[in-house]
């Protein structure tokens, strides 16, 4: 029987040269394998159950590049390479690089990819709040096919993804954003390179002084990153200036929407007061950035 007290050593390791080797492999094995990109996660926590490695981290999986009507950002793209994007410093795409800065220690982001973070599906992961703020897409492949889904769509758990047996994520894609859209990630950690105890991306976009989109994104308070749609919809369609008072009744809407637990990090009480406050410090911040400020 296996037992969390097993120790890890997988038996066989296989360095993947193609994406079709990897999801073979993948396929041929199933849950007693597992694909190893930075292996941060992979190997601190070094289940024990499994058998097989497959490394994927030398497939060219690790671009950033504007193609195809958006923002291209290949699986094994590093945080340290995200943060250093120049396409992923200008508005609105600056919140991904952004969502990397309070993220571990440097040398751990030259190790931790994007599609990792994703594929960890740790509700407290840095990366997805910002990607669904904008929309992004996960690009995977299987196989016998590819498939995309939205990243809203892709968590269905702690641990757990739309991800079927041989699949992998090879991209992620981040749509060309309207004119007008700004938005802004906040993390609060018990220090500045612990996972977060809540997190929020919020997106706004603006067109004249009415608010056409509202994206509210918040992790580490319910078992998936989650959209407060009922705090959304009191942005949609609001002038700026009929907002700026309203921003205590919208974060506390978002944050009655979250379903935090209580753990090691924090107690669920604190959790939903402080996605209020961060929820609110953002949309601030964003107003005063649609003012110029
Ligand atoms: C010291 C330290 C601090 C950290 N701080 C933070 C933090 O502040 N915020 C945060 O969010 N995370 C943090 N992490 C967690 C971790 O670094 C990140 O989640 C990282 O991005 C994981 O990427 P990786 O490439 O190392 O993943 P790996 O460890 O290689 O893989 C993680 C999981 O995803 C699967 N996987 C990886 N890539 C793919 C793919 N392309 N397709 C399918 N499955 C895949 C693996 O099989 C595995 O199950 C920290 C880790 C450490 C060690």
């Amino acid at each position: 029987m296996l037992t969390d007290k097993m120790p890890f050593r997988p038996k066989e390791y296989f360095r993947a040269i193609t994406v079709g080797e990897a999801v073979g492999l993948l396929k041929k094995f199933g849950r007693r394998a597992a694909v190893l990109a930075g292996g941060t996660d992979l190997l601190v926590v070094k289940p024990s159950h499994l058998e097989y490695l497959i490394d994927i981290s030398r497939l060219p999986l690790d671009y950033i590049k504007k193609e195809g009507g958006g923002i291209r950002i290949g699986a094994l793209a590093t945080l340290n390479e995200i943060a250093d994007s120049p396409l992923l410093n200008v508005e609105p795409y600056d919140v991904i690089a952004k969502s990397t800065l309070d993220m571990g220690t440097p040398i751990t982001k030259n190790y931790a990819t994007i599609g990792g973070n994703i594929c960890n599906a740790a509700p407290s992961a840095d990366m997805p709040p910002s990607l669904i703020a904008l929309e992004a897409e996960a690009r995977i492949t299987g196989p016998r096919s590819k498939r995309k889904v939205l990243l809203e769509n892709f968590f269905l758990g702690p641990k757990k993804t739309v991800l079927r047996r041989g699949e992998i994520l090879t991209e992620i894609f981040v749509p060309k954003a309207p004119g007008g859209t700004k938005a802004v990630f906040f993390k609060k950690g018990r220090t500045s390179e612990d996972i977060a105890q809540v997190n929020v991306a919020v997106r706004l976009t603006v067109d004249g002084d009415i608010c056409k989109v509202a994206r509210i994104v918040l992790g580490a308070v319910a078992p998936t990153p989650i959209r407060a749609k009922k705090a959304e919809s009191l942005l949609v369609g609001k002038k700026l200036e009929e907002i700026a008072p309203s921003l205590e009744v919208v974060a506390k809407k978002a944050a009655e929407e979250t379903k935090p637990i209580s753990d090691i990090r924090a107690p669920a009480e604190y959790r939903r007061a402080v996605a209020e406050v961060l929820t609110r410090r953002a949309l601030l911040t964003l107003l005063e950035r649609f003012k110029g400020g």
